[in-house]
């Protein structure tokens, strides 16, 4: 696979630390890399769309059910890993 620098994220960086991103641990100038990265690399485009409406979901779930929140990250990373090994 070909990685991409994009945002001054590579994509296994922005992979690295997006459960933090979803967690919202990431620091903010970090967050605008990772986001940049998602909106800008056509590696990680393909599920960025996916990704986005599923940490808006993470979020709603996650205020009613830690552990329905837990299933949506579990569900969220498969898929990043997928998308990873078909680069
Ligand atoms: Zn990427």
């Amino acid at each position: 696979m070909k990685e991409r620098n994009v945002g001054g994220m590579r994509c296994s960086e922005v992979l690295a630390v997006l459960s933090e991103y979803v967690d919202g641990e990431l620091e903010d100038s970090a967050v605008g890399k990772v986001e940049t990265h998602l909106l800008g690399c056509p590696n990680c485009e393909r599920f960025g769309r996916n990704f986005g409406s599923m940490v808006v979901s993470l979020r709603k779930e996650s205020e009613d059910s830690p552990e329905a929140a837990l299933d949506v990250m579990a569900r969220l990373l498969e898929q990043l890993r997928k998308a990873k090994v078909e680069v």
